[in-house]
């Protein structure tokens, strides 16, 4: 993709503007005493729009002073394109190119704001009557992690193995639950795909009462048990080897209807990141579970990514 970099023609003073407002639910202030700004007087103008703020109490602060921006040598439009670049999914090295910043640091920052997203998705019950479960399998290695072991190197080649991955052998299943009339989905990285593994979350995220299509892994099987009511889509017998994932790219050409479109979207979405780590595989995809969810972000979803716990009032 050509370099095309539009930070420089954003309009900075609105960055800043937009990154106080969200990181500042209640307005700017001193991060001592809690003064609003306005009890300040201006210090230092040469960083403009970001001003450096004298409080009453002694305390000199800007508007990065308490957040896990404060350390940052980054404008606020090159700040606000990060963000934009993490919710949408665009590679690390890409932006890093198209900033002109340190790719390694770029990833750290990326890490520490995927794991935020993670932390804040939402794993209440989906309230949907109805609810499709299905797992995909994901090659997803251990890149990025030194590896203690010169003998035993991680694998270089992309992993061959088929069907029912696990996370001990680089391929763990992504359990997904979707809800057929809110349209909400939930992703979950799993260690294995037996019932022990599968049955607990789906039982977690779901309501009692509810109907739930699944194929016929047999994982499935017991929900019916569970107070719930299990549908199991059934493949005409000519159709069967259809839905396998014979040619092992983990696409099991599937089943039920909402999950088939959902996993072609994921697979879509991780691609352009060429391996992610199993470590880091749940954060990638709490992003796009976010994108899925909200279609559109929103301040809310801005302050998660930027571990603002603090809410207006
Ligand atoms: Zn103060």
């Amino acid at each position: 993709m050509i370099r095309f970099s539009i930070v420089g023609l954003m309009d900075m003073q609105k960055c800043y503007d937009h990154l106080v407002e969200i990181l500042h639910p209640n307005g700017l202030g001193c991060p001592k005493c809690d003064r609003p700004v306005a009890q300040s007087k201006v210090h230092r103008r040469d960083r403009a729009p970001v001003l450096y703020y004298r409080c009453h109490c002694g305390c000199i602060y800007n508007a990065f002073a308490g957040t896990m921006w404060k350390h940052t040598r980054h404008s606020c439009s090159v700040i606000v394109r990060i963000l934009q670049g993490f919710a949408q999914g665009i590679p690390t090295l890409h932006l890093a190119r198209e900033l002109g910043i340190d790719r390694k640091h770029l990833l750290e920052r990326r890490h520490e704001i995927q794991a935020l997203a993670a932390a804040a998705c939402d794993r209440n019950p989906l309230p949907d009557q109805v609810v499709e479960v299905d797992e995909m399998y994901q090659n997803a290695g251990e890149k990025g992690i030194l590896h203690p072991d010169p003998e035993d190197p991680p694998r270089r080649r992309a992993n061959q193995a088929r069907g029912h991955g696990t996370w001990d052998m680089d391929r763990p299943p992504i359990l997904g639950i979707m809800g057929r009339e809110s349209g909400r989905v939930q992703l979950i990285v799993k260690h294995n795909s037996a019932r022990a593994d599968l049955e607990p979350t789906v039982l977690d995220v779901t309501q009692p009462g509810c109907t739930i299509n699944t194929d016929e892994w047999g994982a499935y099987n017991h929900l019916s048990e569970q107070q719930r009511r299990h549908v199991t889509v059934c493949h005409a017998p000519s159709r069967r080897e259809w839905a396998r994932d014979d040619d092992g790219d983990g696409i099991r050409e599937v089943h039920t209807n909402t999950s088939e479109g959902f996993w072609t979207g994921l697979r879509n979405f991780l691609r352009p990141f060429r391996g992610v780590s199993k470590v880091y595989l749940q954060q990638y995809i709490a992003i796009h579970e976010w994108a899925h969810n909200l279609k559109e972000v929103t301040l809310g979803f801005l302050r998660i990514l930027c571990g603002v716990t603090q809410m207006a009032s």
